[in-house]
């Protein structure tokens, strides 16, 4: 990641989006004195109907009304992480579709839960699908596929139940996570940290890299592992 915004915000601000609400806590729009958490980033300034594109490229998996979502498009791309376009207006991609970068998914829209026109961008986790809360984190700082590939150091996990385990050692190495299912991706990556699952699978994907394995025999003993190592580097 270069800059002080990640890709996406880059990539709308090129656009001629702006961020209307960041990622992380702010205050409920629909509940006033309340605090809400934002799981996505919401992009505005430009009018209803205008082209929404897809910063990622991969295969459809959802293109429909989702309640407070409002019109949704979910897109899995090469890492199995899920890119959430909201409140679109129009959609034009189907599920099942496969889409590249720069692609048009629908038109900016309030539909569902929203205020007004804007997008609301969410990266969820391999396996969340549409779920609110499946988030990864701040979509900014998401490592695209070929931002992978300059990347030294990586996290491995066993399943979505290390995730939680892992988030600290990931905030620490500013490093992208993987799950098991784009270990292919990984054969450059010189320093592999192993927070769940087996070391073999890994070891395979990536035969020259140095392997860290904080993986226990159930994930109490691997957020145990995961915190000695913290607290050793
Ligand atoms: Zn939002």
């Amino acid at each position: 990641m270069q800059g002080e915004f990640g890709f996406p915000t880059r990539f709308y601000g090129e656009r001629g989006f702006k961020i209307t609400s960041p990622f992380g806590p702010r205050p409920d729009p629909f509940n006033p004195g309340k605090t809400d958490f934002h799981t996505g980033i919401d992009y505005g300034g430009r009018p209803q109907g205008t082209l929404v594109q897809t910063t990622v490229g991969g295969t459809v998996f959802a293109a429909k009304m989702y309640g407070g979502w409002g019109n949704l498009v979910g897109i899995t791309d090469s890492r199995g992480y899920n890119h959430l376009f909201a409140h679109l207006q129009a959609i034009s991609v189907r599920p099942g579709q496969t889409v590249a970068r720069g692609d048009a998914v629908g038109t900016l829209g309030s539909t569902g839960q929203a205020t007004g026109p804007h997008l609301h961008y969410q990266i969820n986790r391999p396996g969340a699908g549409v779920s609110g809360n499946g988030y990864f984190g701040d979509p900014d700082r998401y490592y695209f596929e070929e931002e992978v590939e300059e990347v030294e150091r990586a996290i491995v996990l066993g399943s979505d139940a290390d995730y939680c385990n892992a988030a600290p050692l990931r905030d620490r190495l500013n490093c992208p996570v993987f799950f098991r299912s784009a270990l292919v991706q990984l054969a450059k990556v010189s320093t592999i940290y192993i927070c769940g699952g087996p070391i073999e699978s890994v070891r395979e994907a990536a035969p020259n890299a140095k392997l860290i394995n904080l993986s226990g025999s159930n994930r109490f003993e691997t957020a145990a592992k995961i915190s000695s190592h913290l607290a050793s580097i």
